[in-house]
């Protein structure tokens, strides 16, 4: 101790022999170093009640005292709690005290005869230090015997020279033992480690005996009596002599297998989707990566990634709900997981989108096979919620073949194939291949591109008369949208899918909606057509999504000056099909604002025409499709004969599309159609060609 005690040092002398009181309270009171409060007891039982009051911070005990001795007295504080220390004081001659006086556990002793007032009170100052330290590091060790209690914690003490190991009581608990049922070899460890883990452990062991890590630490899998596995946390510090070989390692276990779960279940819910319990598509990926990487190294190690998206979906989703949609994706998870093998990745990456990773594959037909298959499988239908539900799906493919480097390059791939089975039809699936990357990349070009036309005023419109089949007169326009690409027209059939695609349909729309009434009012202004001529407008689906379409239209012929009758809108089936309800109240707002409908394109799609009564259509376009000639020329006869005259009974006029021969146009004429559209009157022009246009049928 270095520095001056704050305080007096407490003491108590037990000493039955007053001189010897005396003596030892002046060699006290000369010191300078430190103060003393001394106190003096000269019978063994009240200095045992004194010592056991804790009053003191040392005691100064005689060897002799009576019939018994300090040696007892200090065995008998020890054993009542005392902690303080004790020196032991003999007369001389007593020198074989020594030991016996260290082993019950005495701090000095001192031979009454050689002590003066220093070496009394360096002893005394010594012996406080050395129990203080004493104290602090039997705390140290009650806290961590404390902390290894509440931690659940095992001991293990691995006597490497006698291969002998001390397993504490809890240890085997952990493993549901008893204490006497496990003995002390190494194998009684070893032999309970999960077969898979046995190397790692011993690995771990080895490592650290060899001085190659600070410590041993070690997660493995244990049995227990039950035969259960769960996963233990081992760790341990080897003790080494002189040479530095380790003698013992000493160690603790801790049970993890919660710990352990948890984490599992955090990973595997960030690695699947929680719907289907199917890989997610950073799994899927992280897999891809994998078998890329395997390929690169074995070139026979062939992959495929089947792209699937199940078609119209949304549909299902729409009309029976999203809990049957739901439904429905598990049912296909679970069927797309029967039938592949456990090796084979299946994913679901989006809404109704499943990617499948084939690994392994003998020849790369059989990705092609695999395709097949899972569509065969789709065609029985699913039941559920007491529905039956049909589904098919499009699979787009990408093979190993193609060299490639990246996983989202397999998987792209696969995606524009899948959009390709789309686009031939859906319900079929596509290879991948290198003309339908370059399709691809065009179309990306295509979309920033039209982006950039709209902003650019690069649309145009052409105009297609409209005109009577009784007499020939032009009563109409239908404008057509082109796209001015550098000189060269791109037609409507290339721009309008990729238009809804992007969402540029609606300021695409608009204008055309503006720029033909504008172009309209000039007629009129011009005395072109003298007011009688009426402009089509075709509205694609998206269009009508929009919940201020009629004001749009109001405004649009607001600021034309155009009478609203003079106006038709053309929609598609479709439109009646996906959103029937919806449709059919906006068309009643069009209707009402004085604009006239037409069903376009009809006969292309599943319509029929009683179910048309309930949407307030003035004019029906009978689909060009119809026109084909040959021998089924007289069943396509019959089929415009009837669609004509119940459109008479609905009370709506027919036109019909896409004429392009003088024998079309005289069958459709005996047919009694009314209205005829086609290349055979003439091409959609462009505006300033139409007033050559109308003076030529006013002169026919
Ligand atoms: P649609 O409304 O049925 O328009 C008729 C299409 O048939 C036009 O193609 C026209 O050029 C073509 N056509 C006309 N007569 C004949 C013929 O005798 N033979 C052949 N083979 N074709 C003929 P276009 O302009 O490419 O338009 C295609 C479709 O794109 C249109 O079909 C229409 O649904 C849509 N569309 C065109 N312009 C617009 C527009 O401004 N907005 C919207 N939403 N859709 C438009
Ligand atoms: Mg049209
Ligand atoms: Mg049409």
């Amino acid at each position: 101790m270095s520095e001056l005690e704050p305080r007096a040092i407490r003491v108590l002398l037990v000493e039955d022999d007053e001189d010897d009181y005396i003596l030892t309270r002046e060699l006290l009171a000369d010191s300078r170093r430190s103060q003393f409060e001394l106190d003096w007891i000269s019978n063994f039982d009240e200095a045992l009640t004194a010592i056991c009051r804790f009053n003191h911070d040392l005691y100064l005990v005689d060897y002799r005292l009576g019939e018994r001795d300090g040696l007892e007295l200090l065995r008998r504080a020890k054993s009542n709690g005392c902690n303080a220390p004790l020196i032991l004081l003999t007369g001389q001659g007593d020198g074989d005290v020594d030991v016996a006086a260290m082993r019950a556990g005495a701090a000095d002793y001192l031979v009454k005869g050689d002590i003066d007032a220093q070496l009394l009170e360096r002893s005394i100052r010594y012996s406080l230090e050395q129990s203080r330290t004493l104290h602090a590091l039997r705390e140290s060790e009650e806290r961590y015997a404390l902390s290894a209690r509440g931690a659940n914690d095992g001991l293990w003490v691995w006597d490497l020279t006698r291969a002998e190991v001390y397993y504490s009581p809890r240890w085997k608990s952990m493993l549901g033992y008893a204490d006497d049922a496990i003995g002390n070899s190494p194998d009684e460890w070893m032999s309970r480690v999960h077969p898979d883990d046995v190397e790692l452990l011993r690995g771990a062991i080895d490592l650290h005996v060899h001085g190659d890590t600070p410590h041993f630490e070690s997660e493995h899998r244990m049995r227990g009596r039950n035969d259960e596995y769960r996963w233990m946390l081992s760790r341990g510090l080897a003790v080494r002599d002189a040479n530095g070989n380790a003698t013992r390692i000493a160690g603790s276990q801790t049970d993890i297998t919660e710990r352990k779960l948890a984490v599992e279940r955090l990973t595997h819910d960030a690695f699947h989707d929680a719907l289907t319990q199917l890989p997610n598509r950073a799994l899927f990926m992280d897999r891809l990566q994998r078998a890329l990487e395997t390929h690169r190294r074995r070139a026979t190690a062939r992959f495929a990634v089947l792209f699937l998206d199940l078609d119209r979906f949304k549909i299902v989703n729409d009309s029976l709900g999203h809990v049957l949609g739901d439904e429905l994706l598990i049912g296909v998870a679970q069927r797309l997981s029967e039938m592949l093998r456990t090796s084979d990745t299946v994913a679901r990456i989006g809404g109704d989108e499943f990617t499948i990773l084939l690994e392994g594959l003998d020849h790369i037909t059989d990705a092609v096979r695999t395709a097949r298959r899972i569509q065969e499988e789709l065609l029985v239908p699913f039941r559920i919620g007491g529905h039956e539900i049909f589904t098919t799906a499009s699979i787009g493919i990408a093979l190993s073949t193609t060299r490639y480097d990246r996983p989202e390059d397999v998987l792209r791939d696969a995606d524009i194939a899948m959009y390709r089975a789309k686009s031939r039809g859906k319900a079929r699936h596509e290879v991948f291949d290198t003309a339908m990357h370059e399709r691809a990349v065009k179309m990306l070009q295509f979309e920033t591109d039209l982006r950039r036309a709209v902003e650019r005023d690069e649309l145009r419109l052409l105009y297609q008369p409209i005109v009577s089949l009784r007499d020939g007169t032009l009563v109409g326009f239908e404008a057509l949208v082109r796209w001015d690409r550098g000189g060269e027209l791109i037609r409507a059939d290339e721009i309008i899918p990729v238009a809804e695609e992007t969402g540029l349909i609606l300021p695409i729309g608009r204008w055309v909606l503006t720029e033909a009434l504008r172009q309209l009012a000039a007629w009129d202004a011009a005395g072109i057509g003298g007011g009688r001529i009426d402009i089509h407008v075709n509205l694609s689906p998206k269009q009508l999504l929009q919940p201020n379409l009629v004001e749009q239209v109001t405004s649009a012929l607001a600021a034309s000056g155009i009478a609203a009758q003079r106006l038709h809108l053309e929609v598609t089936e479709s439109v009646l099909i996906e959103s029937a309800e919806a449709a059919a109240a906006l068309l009643r707002d069009l209707k009402a604002a004085g604009v006239c409908l037409s069903l376009d394109d009809f006969g292309t799609g599943y319509s029929s025409l009683s179910s048309l009564r309930q949407f307030p259509f003035d004019m029906l376009k009978i689909d060009r499709s119809f026109l084909i000639d040959g021998g089924e020329s007289a069943r396509t006869d019959e089929i415009v004969r009837t669609v004509s005259s119940l459109a008479g009974i609905l009370g709506m006029n027919v036109t019909i599309e896409g004429l392009e021969t003088h024998e079309q146009t005289e069958r459709m004429r005996e047919l009694s159609i009314e209205f005829a559209q086609g290349f055979y009157f003439a091409r959609p022009v462009r505006a300033e060609e139409v007033a050559a246009l109308l003076s030529a049928k006013v002169e026919n």
